[in-house]
């Protein structure tokens, strides 16, 4: 076991990369797997990469830009020795320790690293529309994250997407800053809860666009408006707003673990309550890949450090450091 690492963990976002600065500041040598690069939020730094600016992360009285936090996160870590590597593991085994876990050909003899923990933090990602320029418009009208971004749009017409809890709750939030919100739903039913329902409404500036898809956005560096298609009908048309909140549902990027850690019916990895101890001893789980409520970056950073504790003390109780 002389070659396992102490401490690897999967995924850099706030998570991964709090674990790395606690560990390593433990002189436990984490070794960081932080992703490889990609359009979507599963990619080192994880969805702090695709937002401008970010107000609501403490110590930043100014503000600061999504990937300039990551970098200064990662800066940190390193700092104290962490060893971050730009891949992605593409196989682990969890089935026994040392825990086995592949880097590249997931059907290679050999695993690349044994490791004595493992922290898992490989967030989750916003389910997105796919369409056209959507990634370039995200942080510039577009977003996913009312708590994030609903400030940037005071006295704005926006419109949010979705007919979920998720939907109804970005709109009435939205609708402290906003002068308008449209949600726009592709059925004539909401799905969302009915006391989410009737608050949303009772919302004087919350309207619906029933029976509609967004099919395009509107507008060059800045989200202008959308394009939309009746699903009924099949009619198109305009709806001039400068944002617009996708909230059609996130998706854990917990496919790795699959009959290896425990998970909630959504996907979410499950974790012992308030704890990030999962199913097998010796891996944890932090950030987003475990939490479907909060999904805040202030809050994953938190059990990126709550993980980073556990593991320690798991190692030391086990002997293992
Ligand atoms: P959700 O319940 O799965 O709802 C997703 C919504 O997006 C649905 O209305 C769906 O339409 C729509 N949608 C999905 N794909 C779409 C697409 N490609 N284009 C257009 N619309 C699309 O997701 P959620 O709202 O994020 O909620 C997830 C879970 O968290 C739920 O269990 C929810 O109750 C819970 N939650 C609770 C609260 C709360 O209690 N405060 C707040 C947020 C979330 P269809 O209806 O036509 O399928």
């Amino acid at each position: 076991m002389s070659d396992a690492r102490n401490v690897v963990i999967i995924g850099s976002g706030p998570a991964g990369l709090t674990a790395a600065i606690y560990t390593s500041r433990a002189t436990l040598d984490p070794l960081v797997l932080e992703g490889e690069p990609s359009s979507t939020s599963d990619q080192p730094g994880g969805q702090l990469m695709l937002t401008t600016d970010v107000e609501n992360f403490p110590g930043f009285p100014d503000g600061i830009m999504g990937p300039e936090l990551m970098m200064n996160f990662k800066a940190q870590a390193q700092r104290f020795g962490a060893e971050v590597q730009t891949v992605k593991a593409s196989k682990v085994d969890l089935s026994e320790r040392p825990f086995k876990i592949w880097v590249g050909d997931p059907d290679a003899a050999e695993p690349t690293h044994l490791a004595k923990t493992v922290i898992v933090s490989t967030g989750a990602q916003s389910i997105m529309l796919e369409l056209p320029r959507e990634n370039e418009l995200i942080g510039h009208g577009l977003s996913t994250c009312a708590t994030c971004d609903g400030f940037f749009f005071r006295d704005h017409e926006i419109a949010v997407v979705g007919g979920g809890d998720s939907a109804l709750e970005e709109a009435s939030f939205l609708s402290r800053f906003a002068s308008k919100v449209t949600i726009i739903h592709r059925r004539d039913e909401l799905r969302a809860s009915k006391i989410m329902q009737e608050r949303a409404f009772a919302n004087p500036k919350i309207e619906f666009l029933w029976n509609t898809e967004v099919t395009g956005y509107l507008g060059d560096d800045k989200l202008a408006g959308v394009t939309t298609v009746s699903t009924t009908d099949g009619s198109t048309g305009q709806l001039d707003v400068t944002g617009l909140f996708i909230a059609i549902g996130h998706r854990p990027n917990t496919s790795l673990f699959e009959g290896q850690l425990d998970m909630k019916e959504n996907g979410y990895l499950l974790t012992q309550p308030g704890r990030t101890a999962t199913n097998i001893p010796g891996v944890f789980a932090s950030g987003d890949v475990q939490d479907d409520y909060y999904r805040q970056a202030i809050t994953a950073a938190g059990s990126g450090c709550a993980a980073a504790l556990e593991a320690e003390r798991w190692l030391e109780e086990n002997d293992e450091h």
